[in-house]
């Protein structure tokens, strides 16, 4: 029996079918370019691998093509539909209403649709994937997953923005936080790979993929991050600005005659790493370039690092003191070189990098710290699928 978890996005539909009780991966694919020219529909699987190219125009079409290819009787794990004993789904935004993830039903449903202009992006996709999924299983148990939901511990002088109270109260304006997912399998892991409890510990966690965010969690709870309202706020990103002067807005537009949509445009798709090194967005390129004595990308890095340095000191203030430092996502994973840059001269925190230790490890879970570096620096990997499955086990009842 499985649990399928499935991620909706604008343009296409990845998901994961885990053993309900093993929570073993089965098969994982998904559909590409819903709506747009070649789409198609990829898995790969215990029996093998699958891939068709058909028109697929919109996500209903794509969910049953999913279910299909999931049933195919040459490489598919499912005999029926009726295998899934529950489904879980990746939901961006849950504003101030989901502490945890939920069981799915109207209500929640109608609360996510509350959501919508807080990540119009993001939640109507999601939803989509709900209906879709609800009408082909409507008898299975299918839960939300928030990734806003582990941040709402945050005391209001960390999610308050310092603009008139009202926008708060009648428009619901204030820091959310996302990778909450993450953040919540990141500090599980860490628990079982150090074998000793961190419920008591101060811990600064840098989520570093192509959207990255940074978290501080004292005591297993979130006290503050970096990504705000929106996914944009915070760090150095592949192609998102990250923190910038409200007035650069308001110059580009009145100034320079941009409209919303082309700010928009620049500050979630043509800045970052893209945007500072003219390059690309992706930072094994990047390093390989600045290695090449490319001087953009250089500082691309170096912006990127010293950006994550002022949030681990900013957090580690917040927190008075700091115990560990993990890295985890593609960035913070498999990058040694941005791990060196990032944890240079911060000593006075009591970090210190094991260089050999830290050029070893790539997408494993290791403490790569000197022997007596008071604050320990790890890395671990990130599975968000995975928590996505628990959390599913977990409220279908089938733990
Ligand atoms: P994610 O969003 O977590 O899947 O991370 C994807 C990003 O991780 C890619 O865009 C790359 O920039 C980055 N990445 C993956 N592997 C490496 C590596 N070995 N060195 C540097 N960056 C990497």
């Amino acid at each position: 029996m499985y649990i399928l978890v499935i991620n909706s996005g604008s343009s296409s539909i990845k998901v994961k079918l885990f053993d309900s009780r093993t929570l073993d991966v089965i098969a994982s694919g998904g559909a590409d370019r819903i709506g747009e020219q070649g789409s198609s529909i990829d898995f790969k699987g215990n029996r093998g691998a699958y891939r068709r190219e058909l028109r697929m125009t919109n996500h209903s079409q794509a969910i049953k093509e999913i279910i299909k290819a999931l049933m195919n009787t040459e490489t598919g794990a499912l005999h029926t539909i009726n295998d899934i004993k529950a489904v879980g789904h990746r939901c961006v935004h849950g504003g101030g209403r989901f502490i945890d993830s939920a069981l799915i039903d109207n209500d929640v449903i109608a609360k996510m649709e509350e959501c919508i202009p807080l990540a119009p992006l993001h939640n109507p996709p999601n939803l989509i994937g709900i209906k879709e999924a609800r009408l082909l299983l409507a008898d299975t148990p299918q839960v939300a997953v928030f990734d806003t939901a582990f941040h709402q511990t945050m005391p209001k002088h960390a999610f308050l923005y310092a603009i008139p109270y009202e926008l708060y109260k009648e428009h619901h304006i204030r820091r959310y936080g996302f990778h909450g997912t993450s953040f919540r399998f990141v500090l599980e892991s860490m628990g079982q790979l150090l074998e000793r409890s961190i419920d008591q510990a101060r811990v600064i966690i840098a989520h570093l993929g192509n959207g990255s965010s940074i978290t501080a969690v004292n005591r297993g709870k979130s006290v503050d991050t970096s990504m705000g309202m929106t996914p944009v706020e915070g760090l150095m990103m592949g192609t998102r600005s990250g923190d910038l002067d409200n007035g650069i807005l308001l110059y580009l537009m009145n100034k320079l005659g941009m409209s919303v949509n082309e700010v928009d445009t620049m500050l979630n798709k043509k800045s970052g790493f893209l945007g500072v090194s003219g390059r690309g967005n992706d930072v094994r390129d990047i390093i390989e370039y600045a290695g090449r004595g490319d001087q953009r990308c250089r500082l691309a890095l170096e912006i990127c690092a010293y950006r994550i340095k002022k949030y681990i000191g900013a957090f580690a203030a917040a927190m008075g003191g700091l115990d560990y430092l993990v890295f985890t996502a593609g960035i913070g994973e498999n990058s040694f070189v941005m791990r060196e840059l990032i944890c240079q001269d911060l000593d006075f925190l009591g970090i210190k990098l094991d260089p050999v230790l830290n050029r070893q490890t790539q997408g494993t879970g290791c403490d790569i710290s000197e022997k007596n570096g008071q604050t320990r620096v790890i890395v671990v990997p990130t599975n968000e699928e995975l928590m996505i499955a628990r959390d599913t086990q977990r409220l279908a009842g089938l733990a």
